[in-house]
């Protein structure tokens, strides 16, 4: 085998036990750059992947290179010299179905493009079974989930992969507000009965934004015996919402428990590493090189809308290109400025801080992996208070804490609140310092 071969096979053996997102993103821009003795280098796009791989990747990369090589080697990542690894995108475009305009289906709406994480798990999964049963499993799938969150990217996605699937298959796609504007044309223009056949001779129907219906009794009515048509015919419907049915006020009863009558699933707001993860994507698929920081920065910032963090990006770029300035923090604090409005740009890193002081330990030690008794406590202290004061996730803390495991870091908390009942004094110290936090603006 040559050395290549062995990073290859490496590779390939990957390839298998990750999903492909993660796989495409993380490992598909590594290149072998060298292997001696008893160790390998591996060159990858910027530090950030360096990073990333070694906190989720490498005890799979080990694992594979022992079976590979059946000895124990380490690994190396090292910033790769060639612009053209750097710069690659490491998801290439996925080319959809030429037929999906036609149904107006956006072709950048995939499932090859929807970074899955904690958040939008399960919706996803839920999405491609659906799409490769169509009507047999989930039926009706109902997504729900505040805005910006991908609830029209993974309804149209569903459509784009269909479409690939079942050849000839009829489907629209359509939001609630554009339907109720057609229905209320074909009773002024007397062709109710053409707009009844447009819909009930559907094989997937997917349907955007029904909260949307919040008072158009006549618009409900006509969903609902739609609805029934199609779902006696066998075709599948797929709707989505900002809320779940229940909280879809002046709803009609019969249509709440229609609507609700298959799988509902909410998609919650993406973690951070889930959005840098976007970020990254997003620019490698416009041939971006963006900086790992810069990433992070942005995200760090805008928490709870992937259509804000994709604008504040897209504006990074316009104001890069037409000034000319660096790609740099300034540049993307600049970006953002006219996007989130009250900012509240409290993050780990100031809940690290502020603790760091009181506990009179460096911040670097705070983050790095001493145990002695004083720096372990202020640590914990610190995811605690990520937790109840920032609501950030496990994952998201252990993040700030060199990628520990979601365990540690609920261990962590559930040990200062054990203290924190036990002993008033203590508890004190943490109230103290969550109101010093509070105050923090930025
Ligand atoms: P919603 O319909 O929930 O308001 P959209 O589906 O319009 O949100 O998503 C907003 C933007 O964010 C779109 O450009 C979409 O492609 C992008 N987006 C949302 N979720 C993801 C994801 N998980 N991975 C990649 N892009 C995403
Ligand atoms: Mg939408």
């Amino acid at each position: 085998m040559t050395d290549e071969q062995v990073w290859n096979n490496v590779l390939e053996a990957l390839r298998f036990r990750l999903n492909r997102q993660a796989f495409d993103t993380w490992l598909a821009p590594t290149r072998l750059v060298s292997f001696t003795n008893g160790s390998i280098k591996v060159s990858v796009p910027n530090l950030f992947f360096a990073d990333w791989l070694k906190h989720h990747y490498l005890s799979d990369i080990l694992i594979a290179l022992k079976d590979i090589t059946g000895r124990e080697l380490a690994v190396e990542f090292v910033l790769a010299e060639d612009r053209n690894q750097r710069a690659k995108p490491v998801v290439e475009p996925v080319p959809a179905p030429v037929a999906s305009a036609q149904f107006r289906l956006r072709t950048r709406y995939t499932f090859d493009t929807f970074i899955v994480g904690e958040g939008n798990r399960l919706a996803w999964a839920a999405a491609r079974n659906v799409a490769q049963n169509l009507g047999k499993t989930y039926n009706p799938l109902f997504i729900y989930g505040g805005v910006g969150l991908g609830k029209t990217h993974l309804l149209q996605a569903i459509g784009n992969a269909a479409l690939g699937i079942y050849p000839g298959l009829k489907l629209c796609y359509t939001a609630a507000e554009a339907l109720f504007l057609e229905l209320i044309q074909a009773i002024g223009k007397n062709t109710r009965l053409e707009f009844k056949d447009k819909y009930r001779g559907l094989d997937l129907l997917l349907l955007d934004d029904v909260h949307y219906l919040v008072g158009k009794e006549s618009l409900q009515e006509e969903i609902f015996f739609t609805f029934n048509a199609l779902q006696d015919a066998g075709s599948q419907v797929v709707f989505t919402s900002d809320r779940p049915p229940k909280d879809i006020p002046t709803l009609q009863e019969r249509l709440i428990s229609r609507l609700g009558s298959g799988l509902v699933v909410d998609i919650q707001p993406p973690d951070l590493e889930t959005r840098v993860a976007i970020l990254l994507q997003k620019a490698k698929l416009e041939g971006f090189d963006l900086p790992e920081e810069i990433a992070l920065y942005i995200a760090n910032r805008v928490r709870s809308n992937i259509r804000t963090l994709e604008a504040a990006f897209v504006r990074l770029i316009a104001i890069h290109s037409l000034t000319g300035k660096p790609v740099s923090p300034e540049l993307a604090e600049q970006a953002l400025k006219d996007l989130i409005h009250p900012e509240q740009p409290i993050d780990g890193n100031q809940v690290i801080s502020v603790v760091a002081e009181h506990f009179q330990v460096p911040v670097q030690e705070l983050k790095g992996l001493k145990r002695t008794k004083r720096i372990a406590l202020a640590r914990q202290v610190a995811m605690f208070l990520m937790r109840n004061v920032l609501n950030l996730s496990l994952k998201d803390i252990g993040y700030y804490f060199g990628g520990k495991d979601h365990t540690t870091v609920l261990h962590a908390v559930e040990k200062i609140n054990g203290l924190r009942d036990k002993d008033p004094a203590f508890s004190s110290i943490l109230e103290k310092l969550s109101r010093q936090l509070q105050r923090h603006p930025s």
